[in-house]
């Protein structure tokens, strides 16, 4: 066997694109349009680089009890990694071990099948309805773990806290991963439902809600046995989880909670203008409770105006994967970038 065929070959994630160039209203990737909080550019500032020479805290205990605090938790409840994508992997790799399938929606976040090929787990992409839905009885079967964002990716859907305790009675046996990357534009958690159901588990990030995306910082809630597996798996590869600055800026975020919220509320307020004025325009959309919106011209081409809108300098994610190939996934940015963005859709499907 040569090198080259000892070489893994994995197909990737496709993440969305991160441009050179400047000034472009970028609306492509679930970023939060507002800058950090005071305290977070306040703990940047006063940051002692000198610490920088010795290896972070491996318990990041200030940031695992604020964030215990604001959830109310216990602090052995909360798993931080770096990005929830890295939480995810972990997850896969440590809860998901079993002969049945992992069970997913098809038209969801699309790092679960890399996930699974990755690691070699069997899986099942479980389609939605004819309006996106998720439907709860599609989980009532064998599986190895179950796991779904709430609001989901790309479509904004929703689920109630009901529609998981349903699915978490009919899996005893499985952990039930919810994905709340995007819960805090007005759904609600399911962090109330961890009490009386231990094989629920959580995932959240710093990335959206709290403005973060460029520091890594992922989180999982859940009882403390899963958790300390999770972190059995993690210091396996590497024994300190967070970085030092981190630690430091990630529990300034907690402390700018009061901030980071009128940021969502205003993000929220921007979303149902956008979709009011595409809806007058004729577009079609499922109702998002996310900080993006999914949406269908009946008559004009996706990929098209994904190029043109292109050519203006403002950047939309668009897929070329079947039944969402003519939708366009567009992050809510601020009211202005809203209106510079209706204001080029109106000129493009003219
Ligand atoms: N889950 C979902 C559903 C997402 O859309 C994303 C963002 N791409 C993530 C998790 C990962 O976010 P991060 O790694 O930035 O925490």
């Amino acid at each position: 066997m040569s090198w080259q065929e000892k070489l893994r070959n994995v197909e990737p994630y496709q993440a969305g694109e991160q441009p050179k160039i400047k000034n472009l209203i970028k609306l492509n990737t679930n970023e939060n349009p507002y800058h950090p909080g005071e305290k977070v550019i306040s703990a940047i500032s006063d940051f002692d680089a000198a610490i920088l020479s010795l290896y972070p805290n491996p318990d990041a205990d200030d940031l695992k009890h604020s964030l215990a605090q604001y959830h109310g938790l216990k602090d052995e409840q909360v798993f931080l990694g770096n990005g929830s994508d890295e939480v995810l992997a972990l997850i896969f790799l440590t809860c998901f071990n079993g002969q049945a399938p992992v069970l997913f929606p098809d038209i969801s976040y699309s790092f679960y099948p890399v996930y699974c090929e990755l690691y070699d787990l069997n899986y099942e992409m479980i389609p939605l309805n004819e309006h996106f839905e998720i439907i709860k009885e599609d989980y009532y079967k064998e599986n190895s773990g179950i796991i779904f964002p709430n609001p989901n990716a790309p479509t904004g859907l929703l689920v109630s806290l009901d529609f998981i305790e349903d699915i978490l009675k009919h899996n005893q046996n499985s952990i039930v991963v919810v994905d709340e990357a995007y819960i805090d534009f007005g759904g609600e958690s399911a962090v109330t439902l961890l009490e009386k159901y231990p094989h629920l588990l959580i995932t959240q990030t710093f990335s959206k809600f709290r403005s973060l995306a460029g520091i890594r910082l992922g989180v999982a809630l859940g009882n403390q046995e899963i958790i300390a597996k999770l972190y059995d798996v993690k210091n396996s590869f590497n024994s300190y989880p967070i970085d030092s600055l981190a630690q430091v800026i990630g529990k300034a975020s907690i402390d700018d909670s009061f901030y980071i919220k009128d940021n969502a509320r205003k993000i929220i307020e921007t979303r149902e203008y956008t979709k009011r004025e595409l809806k007058n325009l004729g577009f079609e959309m499922p109702d998002s409770y996310a900080n993006f919106i999914f949406i269908k011209h009946p008559q004009k081409d996706a990929e098209e105006i994904f190029k043109k809108l292109r050519e203006n300098g403002i950047l939309v994610r668009y897929f070329k994967k079947p039944r969402i190939d003519q939708y366009l996934r567009v992050t809510i940015g601020t009211q202005e970038q809203m209106e510079i963005f209706i204001e080029n859709i109106k000129k493009i499907i003219d």
